[in-house]
């Protein structure tokens, strides 16, 4: 973002604004915790703020500060769209490409509010009014931090705004391990404890509610892994008849590809997930060092994401994506041995 940037949205964010705040569809822990953090920062600062998520999100999110007040489009697109006409600005958060949000993405469109984007995606779409977009930050939820910090307000950063922004710093970096923490994450994050974010509440809230039936779940996803050792490759699959099998719920199965990636000497990892209701496949991908699994979803699976962590979709049945999937790996046996 310019220094003009800057200065034209302090300029704009003078005197009380309508504002609409959007993440993702499905979102995530730095989605919300972006986005509510975004919103108790510009209630204090006298705005009138509302998040509309595209879509619910899972159970382990709903604690955080305000969550309760979030509207769904899914649920409410009548009041919804109203919002979104008469906004003055729309924050678009964590995301970099107005497909990304679903349903909403027509009114979006539509609406002529000011569109600011805060995101860390790679290759950003050009719709934003504004456009703070740097992928060499760990998280959304860290651009947010600096966005207060650059109008001047660094010092206003509550408990409930911190524990939203190390809500989504933690969730985004795997618990500060991924290459893409870095040490000014850490002094953000260093910060924001002092501001009252309680670290341990946090992971135990995020990361120890699970249900049975997801760790039963996460057993048969384990059971199901598969490995391609000379492609140095991993992928697990669950299908639907699986997945309501152990009543599954949104969120359930999160972090499970993880595992494929962490087997020793494997560098790429995927985990292919049947969704019936929408009759596609959702797809996650994670990576190890420089393959980038966004090339790799964009190229293929109609996706993108991150150099190490990217998702995509596909309309084949679960059976022929993993086939599709197969198939393509040759032509990145090169690549994947030389990392
Ligand atoms: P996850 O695999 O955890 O759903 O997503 C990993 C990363 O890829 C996240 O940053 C997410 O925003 C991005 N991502 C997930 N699915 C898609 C998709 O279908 N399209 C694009 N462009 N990005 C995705
Ligand atoms: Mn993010």
């Amino acid at each position: 973002m310019t220094n003009d940037d800057l200065k034209a949205i302090k300029q704009l964010l003078q005197s009380p604004k309508k504002i609409v705040i959007v993440p993702h569809k499905n979102p995530d822990g730095d989605a919300l915790g972006s986005t509510l953090a975004l919103q108790l920062y510009l209630e204090l600062k006298m705005h009138r703020c509302t998040i509309i998520a595209p879509n619910d999100y899972p159970d382990f999110l709903k604690w955080l500060p305000n969550e309760s007040e979030i509207l769904k489009y899914d649920s409410d697109f009548k009041s919804c769209d109203t919002l979104i006409k008469e906004a003055d600005i729309i924050f678009t958060l964590d995301f970099n490409a107005l497909n990304r949000v679903g349903d909403m993405e027509t009114a979006l469109s539509n609406s002529s509010a000011i569109k600011i984007m805060i995101d860390h995606h790679q290759q950003p779409d050009d719709y934003a009014t504004y456009t703070y977009s740097d992928s060499k930050m760990s998280s959304t939820c860290e651009m947010v931090y600096h966005f207060i910090d650059m109008l001047g307000d660094k010092n206003i950063i509550d408990t409930h705004i911190a524990t939203c922004l190390y809500t989504g710093i933690m969730t985004d970096t795997g618990s500060f391990r991924f290459p893409s923490t870095t040490s000014d994450t850490l002094r953000v994050v260093a910060f924001l404890m002092d501001c009252g974010a309680d670290h341990s509440e946090i992971h135990n809230q995020i990361f120890d509610t699970n249900s049975y039936e997801r760790l039963q779940l996460l057993g048969k996803a384990l059971s199901n892994l598969k490995v391609i050792p000379e492609s140095k490759t991993a992928y697990i699959s669950l299908s639907q008849e699986e997945l309501n099998a152990f009543n599954f719920k949104k969120g359930d199965t999160e972090g499970f590809v993880n595992y494929a990636l962490s087997l020793k000497d494997i560098i790429f990892a995927a985990i292919f997930i049947e969704d019936k209701q929408q009759d596609i496949v959702k797809i996650s991908f994670r990576s190890k060092g420089d393959f980038s699994v966004n090339e790799f979803a964009r190229a293929h699976f109609n996706g993108g994401g991150h150099t190490n962590a990217a998702g995509g979709k596909s309309d084949f049945n679960l059976q022929d994506t993993i086939d599709k999937f197969i198939s393509i790996l040759p032509a990145y046996k090169n690549a994947l041995n030389n990392e």
